[in-house]
């Protein structure tokens, strides 16, 4: 873990413990979402089906396969799927059988109001080291 100042945070994933689920915003001192990094061994299952009061979720499927229970509805997941989920969905999440592995990023839905074409600033008077 390192910080500076409070311009960046960083967080190596390879030095976690082997926690099925890490969630990074405090650590990272995350001020706008919540992210989680989560490992299901096979047939594993959420605990529990769960919606949000204010809150969406993007969910990235980043190895394995499984199954995603949605108000009721099950669909077929695998490494490479991404699935919003609105506040008040009722979710849960299955493993297949070689497991998964997905990224949950959690967010106020409907407070971004600006994202990278409208918020990104060009600073011409820096260059990284590869670059000069
Ligand atoms: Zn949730």
């Amino acid at each position: 873990m390192k910080n500076n100042a409070n311009n960046y945070s960083l967080l190596n994933l390879d030095e976690r413990d082997s926690a099925a689920k890490l969630f990074v915003g405090e650590s990272l001192q995350l001020s706008g979402c919540e992210v989680s990094f989560n490992r299901l061994a096979a047939g594993e299952a959420a605990p529990f089906v769960h919606a949000h009061k204010k809150n969406e979720e993007l969910y990235i499927i980043t190895a394995g396969s499984g199954l995603f229970y949605l108000d009721g509805e099950e669909i077929a997941i695998r490494s490479g799927s991404l699935i919003r989920v609105a506040p008040a969905a009722s979710r849960a999440w299955k493993a297949g059988d070689n497991g998964m592995e997905f990224i949950c990023i959690q967010t106020e839905a409907g407070s971004l109001h600006q994202a990278t074409r409208q918020d990104g600033i060009i600073c011409d008077a820096e260059q990284p080291s590869w670059a000069k």
